[in-house]
């Protein structure tokens, strides 16, 4: 198979310049050019003829395109569906944010984890991206939309810490100075909850906010939401949550999305607050997204608020997140999905 260059770092690009008998410094000036968004070689005009003409023989570029565009009339959060190189297709969302511009990218087509609430994963996991698909979903929303980036979420589709060394890819790359040099900690990257890769992400020590969707404190509730739980369990979960914390000095953020009499009484909300405490997380609320394909329902105002109340008068850090794009199925794989259904393509 072809060598992707997308997926390379500088190095591994002056690498290959050496194996092709050619100065190994070109390789930062192809690394920028690539990082905004240039496909073709013969565009990258401070390279010599010669040079532009051997990277056409020995790599091919790809760029996504835009298989949809939908951008809300309420906030302009923007949902991009995009086309691989393979004809597979996934979602990317822009926000706008008074701090900036957030991007929600998908780190696979599909997902197999199983979530009784989300849309991803509906048809189960097709495949993973690559390093380089992840970062064109980055740069090619940025591109498009002319907003430029500066935070990333890793809450797409796709669980991430099943992709793992291709997320780790990921962001060496669009981290890189020479590339798209968004911080780390501007990153957040999202897991269902994959505690056996959590001492190995810690390891990397990267400044990144690991978010971890809980969803429900108790066995009970969250292995019926979600399959990851059954085997593993709350209280490993929080063991694995309290070590990274430990070792890179970052606090964890756990993701709730409250579903009406499923996850929102006051028995879970103390739980709640006893796990919270425990690992020293942040807890941000979300209003379930109602996935058409599913039975659940977000809780009504009064529950949330009365939720709420239970934890901030414990004194936990608690955030309830906006809802952005609601009129342009901005949520988990929901337009994927609806194109799908709709032309039995993608
Ligand atoms: N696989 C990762 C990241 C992708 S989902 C994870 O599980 O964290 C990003 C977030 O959206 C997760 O917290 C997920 O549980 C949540 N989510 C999925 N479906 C949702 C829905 N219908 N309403 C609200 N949040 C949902």
């Amino acid at each position: 198979m072809e060598k992707d260059i997308l997926s390379m770092l500088p190095e591994e690009i002056g690498l290959e310049l050496e194996r092709l008998g050619q100065p190994k410094y070109r390789a930062k000036q192809v690394f920028s050019w690539l990082s905004r968004g240039v496909r073709d070689f013969d565009s990258m005009t401070n390279l010599p003829k010669s040079l532009r003409d051997r990277l056409k023989d020995e790599f091919s570029l790809y760029e996504p395109k835009v298989l949809s565009k939908q951008v809300s009339a309420i906030d302009g959060t923007i949902k991009y569906l995009w086309e691989l190189k393979d004809g597979n297709a996934v979602e990317t969302v822009v926000m706008s944010y008074k701090h900036g511009n957030t991007v929600c990218v998908s780190c696979q087509v599909g997902c197999r984890q199983g979530c009784a609430f989300c849309a991803s994963t509906i048809g189960g996991l097709v495949r993973s991206l690559e390093p380089s698909e992840i970062l064109d979903e980055v740069l090619f929303s940025q591109l498009d939309s002319g907003k430029p980036i500066s935070n990333i979420v890793l809450m797409g589709i796709g669980e991430p810490l099943d992709n793992f060394e291709n997320v780790m890819r990921f962001l060496d790359l669009v981290n890189h100075p020479d590339g798209m040099n968004i911080g780390m900690r501007h990153i957040s990257l999202s897991t269902c909850g994959i505690t056996e890769r959590f001492d190995e992400l810690a390891e990397r020590d990267l400044q990144l906010t690991l978010s971890v969707s809980l969803h429900a404190p108790d066995d009970e509730t969250r292995s019926m939401l979600m399959p990851a739980n059954r085997g593993r369990g709350v209280d490993k979960l929080m063991d694995c949550c309290r070590r990274y914390s430990r070792h890179t000095g970052r606090r964890i953020s756990f993701e709730y999305a409250m579903i009406d009499g499923v996850n929102d009484t006051e028995r879970h909300a103390r739980l709640l607050v006893r796990r919270a405490k425990e690992t020293g997380a942040h807890v941000n609320l979300i209003p379930l997204n109602h996935v058409e394909e599913r039975r659940f329902r977000p809780s009504t105002p009064g529950h949330m608020k009365a939720f709420i109340k239970i934890l901030e008068d414990e004194g936990v850090n608690v955030t309830v997140r906006r809802k952005l794009g609601g009129d342009v199925d901005a949520s988990c794989g929901q337009l994927r999905r609806k194109i799908r259904k709709e032309t039995g393509t993608v």
